[in-house]
């Protein structure tokens, strides 16, 4: 019996979210040893997890048996002396994405609205469909945020704005003036969310936890995915005032965090020379694409994060003939960007093989 009339419409609606290809699915299909596939498809960490964390985990694991602390106590209280807020201001989520989903949960309906950029994080779009919600898209010239055309989007409906800074796929980044300049214009019916997954990669970042201590309606997500190294555990924060933050705390599963990610997100928020080993091989891989997208006239979108965008043509082709040679990136036509590919920073190596495979594609191309 066809049971999908029954489900809730919003949910059959939705189209699933598309990860990265994962590495042993390729291997399978390829015929190919695991081990020389090269990853650049979901901007993870290239150096792998933070040390630190690892021996952390490890030792928890002896406490697999115990239910994890549910209020992530240790965690959120050095997540919050780290960031000289409350641990009230603190949430944990399983990744960040966990928390999109809980404001979502928390705002959204079908009378509600949010407003995100054109070619913002798709998933944004993705949650507002799943409570059946309106979602309002603004134009983003450049690929960079508008915030004033954002301001200007706000109805009495608006219940989220998501500002994604730096923007994934773009690599794009808005500054302190302009955000001040927005957040002057939001009125008090809207929660505003600055999503900073690639905020350690980001050296100029505007202050955003200054709202959240002024009591704006803020909420600042993190995530240990990126940089950390930890983007298998799931373990993600976000920082909110305290009224807003308790909503959120009431959304979410009790144990919705589990004790090894804990653990691990503990000693690799830390680990301050993983940081800083991760943020060099990713700046001196940005400035090695850069140069060669130059040197062969394609264009590309200048990125502060771990990724970077580049126009080749069919991205969907260039995106398979290069799966085909063990390179796995990721198309863009989802982003409504068919042209474009988006490829993440890997290890010098890891860049040269993913450039040398890019090369011999587009070179098939004009043939
Ligand atoms: C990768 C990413 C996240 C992080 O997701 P997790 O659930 O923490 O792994 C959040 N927002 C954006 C824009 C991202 O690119």
């Amino acid at each position: 019996m066809a049971i999908a009339p029954y489900a809730n419409r919003y949910v059959c609606d939705l189209v699933a979210y598309e990860p990265g290809k994962p590495i042993d699915e390729t291997a399978r299909e390829l015929g190919l040893d695991p081990a020389t596939i090269v990853k650049v498809a979901s901007n993870e960490n290239p150096l792998g997890p933070s040390p630190l964390a690892k021996e952390a985990m490890r030792r928890e694991l002896e406490n697999s048996h115990i239910y994890p602390d549910g209020g992530g106590w240790k965690l959120r209280n050095a997540i919050a002396n780290k960031h000289n807020v409350d641990i009230s201001n603190v949430i944990l989520g399983n990744g960040s994405n966990e928390i999109i989903e809980l404001l979502c949960h928390s705002f959204l309906n079908p009378e509600a609205e949010l407003i995100a950029a054109e070619h913002a994080f798709v998933v944004y779009k993705l949650m507002a469909t799943l409570f059946g919600a309106k979602y309002v898209e603004v134009p983003d010239p450049g690929f960079v945020h508008d915030l004033d055309a954002m301001a200007d989007a706000i109805t009495p409906a608006t219940r989220l704005v998501f500002i994604a800074n730096p923007n994934n796929p773009t690599g794009t980044t808005v500054g302190q003036a302009e955000i001040d300049r927005f957040l002057a214009r939001v009125p008090d019916h809207v929660v505003v969310v600055f999503d900073e997954a690639y905020y350690e990669f980001f050296d100029d970042a505007p202050d955003t936890l200054r709202y959240v201590r002024e009591g704006k309606n803020v909420c600042i997500l993190r995530t240990c995915s990126k940089i950390h190294g930890l983007a298998a555990l799931r373990i993600g924060y976000g920082f909110a005032p305290a009224g807003l933050a308790e909503i959120l705390q009431k959304a979410r599963q009790p144990f919705n965090t589990n004790a090894i990610a804990q653990a691990g997100a503990l000693a690799a928020l830390e680990d301050t020379a993983h940081v800083a080993r991760t943020k060099a091989v990713n700046a001196q891989g940005l400035a090695f694409y850069e140069e060669a997208f130059r040197q062969r006239d394609l264009e590309f979108v200048p990125s502060v994060a771990n990724f970077i965008l580049v126009k080749v043509g069919d991205g969907d082709r260039v995106f398979k003939e290069m799966l085909k040679q063990g390179v796995i990136i990721r198309a863009m036509r989802g982003y409504k960007l068919p042209d474009w590919v988006r490829i993440s920073i890997g290890t010098p190596d890891q860049n040269a093989r993913c450039l040398e495979v890019l090369d011999s594609v587009l070179a098939a191309a004009v043939v």
